[in-house]
């Protein structure tokens, strides 16, 4: 089994292309190459070849600036050391399956890396995580700023959860911090 360090389960929350993987010839699990953003150049990649390099996903440069000003707050690390770590994160980011339906490839950002991908959540699935604190409220805490700010009525907002509003969570590696990023089609 191939290991994502920055996505947990891709058999589970990712979309499979029924293509043989273009590199390899793969049959099972592939990934679908439209969420790679590359265009038409990539329709169908294993794992494996994903992990290796023979393509890579689509990385906005916004993302990069999220990354690097979280390295320059959270640490003291010297400008050299800084600059690796941003090659280094964004390589492996550039090598993990894509979240399927992520507008502009989005990933959170927590204690100098990125996030981990755990998966889509329902509302059920936010109650159970939320302990006793409610899932509305739970919510709102780990909604992200931009997705927060998009929401007119939380009422509607919630009861569209599983219909046309998808709930993205991702962990991160430190301070296990739930960090949810909200789309709306
Ligand atoms: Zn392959
Ligand atoms: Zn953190």
């Amino acid at each position: 089994m191939t290991n994502f360090k920055y996505f947990n389960n891709p058999a589970k929350y990712s979309v499979h292309s029924k293509k043989p993987c273009q590199f390899c010839g793969e049959n099972e699990g592939n990934l679908e190459g439209v969420y790679f953003e590359k265009g038409d150049n990539i329709q169908s990649i294993c794992l494996k070849c994903l992990k290796e390099g023979k393509e890579t996903v689509y990385i906005p440069s916004y993302i990069q600036e999220r990354l690097e000003q979280n390295l320059n707050e959270n640490n003291t690390l010297s400008e050299h050391d800084i600059r690796k770590k941003v090659i280094s994160y964004i390589d492996e980011l550039s090598k993990t399956p894509p979240v399927p339906w992520i507008q502009f490839n989005d990933w959170p950002v927590c204690c100098a890396d990125f996030a981990e991908y755990i998966g889509e959540w329902d509302r059920e699935e936010i109650i159970k995580n939320s302990k006793d604190k409610g899932g509305k409220k739970f919510l709102l805490e780990i909604l992200d700023e931009f997705s927060k700010n998009k929401i007119d009525d939380f009422n509607f907002f919630w009861n569209d959860i599983g219909i046309n509003t998808a709930i993205f969570v991702f962990k991160c590696i430190s301070c296990n911090k739930f960090l949810a990023i909200a789309q709306s089609y």
